[in-house]
């Protein structure tokens, strides 16, 4: 029997509100509607930011053990609720079962380092005597939060990049409305529930729903909001930036991912890893694999296992607890993938699988022949494509792993430390990655991008001193 539509509503003021239109979430998959969400109007998200800057005087003076306390439930109650999650991130995002789990997982993490970071969180003495003027006098200074946190999300990982901008915003003081992707909100409401159940004070979070171009605009204009913790494309990173005016901004957004094959490289190791940092989630992660620089000495062995593995790989329906690669976010995703793949064709590459599409399931593709001013290598392709480039001194592969107009990671594969070192001394990214791919992330560690890929950097406990401010306290006494 077919569950029942579920009708969600908005989370506000620690109360539920509908409002007078609703849109529809879509089981990416099977394309029906397996849930309605209100869409947020203007008056209603003037009442989520209401709610959080009227809320934010007492929630940040709340002491720290609550806090704690409040985000370490938070990370009980994910666990508890692990598999109904990861199924609504399945069907929202169209994620591969294994990956929503691992989601949920990492989430539960993400809070526990948020509710620990909430006790850290401090200043330092500053020795005033250093300078003349100073002598007699004691300073410090302390991290301060900021007041209202808007954050926008992408859909990619609904619960976790979402956990990123809650967990850290909460940790600190700062009170949050949550704007998710349209296409990926039910996952936001869900922890809105968690965030009610786990004590959250009523306005300390809220999430609202609707298009970017409206309650997303709406969240980036308003004079009340201190700070906008943005995740997604360069594109809306740029706009938001343009129109937000006087306030903090962190922006983590795209990147087109390369990672070097180096000869003495472990081909066992790199290659099932190098598959699965192409083609997890579709391919759509900020950090996915998609430009493969291989030396001609391992190229043809390489390329030959690479697509061994690749066709392994079980396409289709992400409910299916061995499903490796689900559909993309939008049928729309999958035309682009496809055109870029024939177009790059059209311009001399060659596709050793894949290539085609199937509504929205795009299939995991891998070329060669490629050159570097093809779509399919300069620009972000979000989409189960990777390219493999064969060259042949390491040094022109890191030069062209660095031309790029994205900054956020890279991997490089090989025991020879001069060899690593010089790529990391030479690439401008914000994550380099010895024997490993570009996708490698642990939620504790910096996460950002230089150039087009951002600002800022995540990760919780640099999230908690992006999300604060410092105040100097001197004492003549
Ligand atoms: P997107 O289209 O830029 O959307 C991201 C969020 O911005 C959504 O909530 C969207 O709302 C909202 N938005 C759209 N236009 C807006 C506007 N004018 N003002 C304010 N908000 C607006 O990105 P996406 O397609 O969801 O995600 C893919 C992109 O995110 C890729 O470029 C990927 O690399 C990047 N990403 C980066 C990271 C990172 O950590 N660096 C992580 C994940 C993804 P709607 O949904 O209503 O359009």
């Amino acid at each position: 029997m077919k569950a029942p539509v579920r009708n969600a509503k908005l989370y506000i003021d620690g109360k539920w509100v509908s409002d007078k239109e609703s849109m529809p979430v879509i089981d990416k998959f099977t394309g029906e509607t397996f849930a309605n969400v209100p869409v947020a109007s203007r008056e209603t998200t003037e009442r989520a930011i209401r709610a959080a800057h009227e809320a934010f005087p007492a929630w940040s003076r709340t002491p720290a053990h609550k806090r704690y306390k409040i985000l370490s439930n938070v990370s009980r109650l994910l666990e508890e609720r692990q598999e109904e999650i990861a199924t609504i991130i399945c069907r929202e995002a169209g994620k591969a079962w294994k990956y929503s789990m691992g989601e949920v997982s990492r989430s539960i993490e993400t809070y526990r380092f948020s509710a620990e970071e909430a006790k850290r969180i401090h200043g330092e003495t500053v020795p005033m005597d250093a300078s003349a003027a100073g002598e007699g006098r004691v300073g410090y200074w302390l991290r301060v939060p900021l007041g209202v946190v808007s954050a926008i999300t992408p859909f990619n990982f609904p619960l976790n990049l979402v956990a990123h901008k809650v967990g850290p915003a909460l940790a600190v003081g700062n009170t949050i409305v949550l704007k998710p992707a349209s296409t990926t909100p039910l996952t936001a409401i869900t922890l809105a529930e968690i965030l009610e159940k786990a004590g959250a004070p009523a306005g300390v979070f809220n999430v609202v729903v609707g298009s970017g171009g409206t309650v997303g605009e709406w969240l980036t204009i308003d004079p009340r909001i201190s700070k906008i913790s943005f995740t997604g494309s360069p594109p809306v990173g740029e706009q938001i930036i343009r129109k937000a005016g006087l306030k903090k901004v962190t922006m983590e957004l795209g990147n087109n991912s390369g990672t070097i094959i180096e000869p003495d490289a472990d081909l066992s190791a790199a290659v099932p890893r190098c598959v699965m940092s192409s083609f997890a989630n579709s391919g759509q992660v900020c950090i996915s694999l998609q430009r493969l620089y291989v030396h001609k000495a391992i190229a043809k062995e390489f390329t030959k296992r690479f697509v061994e593995e690749t066709k392994k790989l079980k396409v289709g329906n992400p409910l299916e607890k061995d499903c490796d690669v689900g559909p993309m976010i939008e049928e729309k995703d999958a035309i682009r993938a496809e055109a870029w793949v024939k177009e790059a064709v059209r311009e001399g590459a060659k596709v050793l699988i894949g290539g085609k599409r199937e509504g929205r399931v795009m299939q995991p593709t891998v070329l060669v022949n490629v050159r570097p001013e093809m779509k399919v290598m300069c620009q972000e392709a979000f989409a189960p494509l990777v390219s493999i480039y064969e060259y042949g001194t390491f040094e022109d592969a890191v030069r062209m792993v660095e031309d790029s107009p994205y900054g956020l990671q890279a991997g490089i594969y090989t025991n020879d430390l001069k060899k690593a070192m010089y790529a990391v001394d030479r690439i401008n990214v914000g994550g380099v990655m010895i024997n490993d791919t570009s996708i490698f992330r642990v939620d504790h560690m910096p996460y950002g991008g230089n150039k087009m890929s951002g600002l800022g950097r995540e990760g919780v406990r640099f999230a908690c001193e992006e999300m604060t401010s410092i105040k100097m306290v001197m004492i003549k006494p």
